[in-house]
């Protein structure tokens, strides 16, 4: 029977008091620093990036350095066995057998949590396609605990590309589980959230409105969570065209808005956030990037040592005869793969994309 490990394919994974843990300790390894080092001494962590990242792969492996662990893997897929055609299965199980943890980025949706169902080690969701970014959103709630004292009772807007910005979905289901918080989500009608999202947060309670200017809603928010339109998930570069440049933060708006507001974003800016804002004490997308790294050495460390509590990775049902509707989930491109299916109030969910299936 294979070990149960600590993955982190979604915050779901674990219960929300861990997540505050991890925060907890991220915040004393900032303070404390020379307490961690050495330790993660002899452990080693591969790092599997299929898709271009900067702030996440290198604050992954700095965290590691910095915890006197060992690092393995590949950013460019092309100079791997992937080239010849391996399987994420086959990659992940071998890789696995070489390190303590793995920490996987794919442009796939669903397939880091295939890779996990192979793994013999835990396994970290670095971004699966459009779908979720979980460790994007320690960094946020780190950045949020340290820069407003709370993540309850805020409310926070998020701008941009709200469909496929993988950092947005899940935050915003993360925040939904802290009392009081509110959402305005700003984007056009193309770029709105996913329904699946937006029944999260109708079910914890908590409110939304949909809108689509910033200046309106700038006025009334404590968090603006600015985010670059997603070029690479777009199906033409037409859709693209008309989409970019329709939302952009510069000092006029900053002045409409709380002079306790602040401007967070995931990173990489495009043209979303004027040059101006940066000077802005109320950016704080640099500070928040570098929160990042220590968010990591905390879930590193708390990983390894097995201080968390994890669910399991499936607790639908297996259906081999029926495929997922969306193209880009993993159970559509890896054939060796078996469909499961939650069941929401009648609608079969996937497991691996959280798409709702179309019936016919
Ligand atoms: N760096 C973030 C991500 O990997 C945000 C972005 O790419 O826009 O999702």
């Amino acid at each position: 029977m294979q070990r149960h490990f600590p993955h982190l394919i979604d915050l779901d994974n674990y219960p929300v008091s861990s997540w505050n843990d991890i925060i907890d300790l991220a915040i004393d390894i900032k303070r404390n620093k020379h307490i961690y080092v050495g330790a993660c001494n002899g452990k080693i962590m591969a790092t599997l990036f299929y898709e271009p990242s900067t702030r996440t792969q290198m604050s992954f492996q700095s965290a590691m350095l910095r915890l006197g662990g060992g690092i393995i893997g590949f950013d460019n897929p092309a100079t791997s066995s992937v080239a010849k055609g391996e399987s994420i299965k086959d990659t992940t199980k071998i890789a696995s057998s070489y390190s303590d943890i793995i920490v996987m980025r794919h442009f796939v949706e669903g397939s880091v949590k295939a890779a996990a169902l192979t793994a013999d080690c835990p396994v970290v969701n670095a971004g699966d396609g459009g779908h979720l970014h979980p460790t994007q959103t320690l960094t946020d709630l780190l950045t949020l605990k340290a820069e407003k004292g709370t993540l309850s009772g805020l409310t926070v807007g998020f701008c941009g590309d709200l469909k496929n910005g993988r950092t947005v979905h899940s935050l915003l289901k993360a925040l939904s589980c802290y009392d009081n918080n509110k959402f305005v989500l700003i984007s056009t009608n193309e770029l709105k959230v996913p329904t699946y999202i937006k029944d999260r947060i109708s079910a914890s309670g908590k409110e939304y409105i949909e809108v689509n200017s910033l200046e309106e809603a700038i006025p009334e928010l404590d968090v603006l969570y600015m985010t670059r339109i997603q070029r690479e998930r777009f199906g033409s570069p037409e859709e693209y065209e008309r989409q970019k440049n329709v939302f952009c933060l510069d000092a006029q708006k900053m002045r409409a808005a709380k002079k306790d507001m602040i401007v967070l974003h995931p990173l990489p800016r495009v043209d979303e956030i004027t040059l101006e804002v940066d000077d802005d004490p109320r950016a704080l997308y640099f500070k928040q990037a570098n929160y990042g790294m220590y968010v990591r050495m905390s879930l590193i460390l708390s990983i390894l040592n097995e201080d968390i509590s994890t669910k399991p990775l499936l607790v639908g049902k297996e259906m081999p005869d029926i495929k997922c509707s969306n193209p880009k989930c993993i159970t559509n491109m890896e054939n060796t793969l078996k469909g499961s299916f939650r069941n929401h109030g009648g609608i079969l969910e996937c497991e691996f994309c959280d798409e709702r299936l179309l019936m016919e």
